[in-house]
């Protein structure tokens, strides 16, 4: 249990955003999926301060986004989205998080937090016999982990463009495994912080 910390999911586009689509899949919807099937996986590990900026097909702003997260002083924040490239070799998941903000404690525990989240999914889609490459942590300015005011990453899931990436988005269990692999990647971030 993380006693009171409060935790933001942030499924990514919604509304007139779908976001990558390929076929049936389409991002904005899969992001809503995982940001549902985490919140589960940690109420299920006993976590009840969690909030996501959407429960439902509407349309946010990134400004909207980051202030939801500011003004429910949120502990960490995660903005959940699904990758596509404009070649189909590209696959598997990576995080984001913002190395050149000020607060050096904000960089430095946002960069553990998309590692933990890394290690976690890839560990979970191994137990479940999911054979998805790591492509790791990235650096990036994106507008919702530069400006929430809390350790902050974007995690893309796999590759809309990808035809072995999306045999797996199409496996009826993978979304909730995704999330089962982010909600265990928060509570390892969050004890290795305790113990600290
Ligand atoms: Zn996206």
């Amino acid at each position: 249990m993380l006693l009171q910390k409060r935790i933001v999911l942030d499924p990514g586009h919604g509304g007139k955003d779908f976001g990558a689509f390929y076929d049936s899949l389409k991002e904005s919807e899969l992001t809503l999926e995982l940001g549902l099937n985490t919140e589960r996986k940690l109420k299920i590990l006993g976590d009840s301060n969690i909030y996501l900026t959407r429960r439902t097909g509407v349309f946010l702003t990134l400004t909207e986004r980051v202030q939801i997260a500011n003004q429910l002083k949120a502990d960490i924040f995660i903005s959940l989205h699904f990758n596509s490239f404009s070649q189909s070799f590209a696959k598997g998941i990576e995080a984001y998080a913002d190395l050149d903000r000020v607060n050096k404690r904000i960089v430095d525990n946002s960069k553990d937090l998309a590692i933990d989240i890394l290690n976690c999914v890839q560990s979970n889609l191994n137990l479940h016999k999911y054979e998805e490459p790591e492509r790791g942590f990235k650096a990036s300015h994106f507008q919702v982990i530069r400006y929430t005011q809390m350790p902050a990453v974007l995690f893309e899931g796999p590759f809309l463009s990808s035809p072995t990436d999306r045999l797996l988005l199409l496996q009826p269990n993978f979304i909730e495994v995704l999330g089962g692999g982010i909600a265990n990647g928060i509570h390892q971030f969050f004890h290795k912080d305790i113990i600290s």
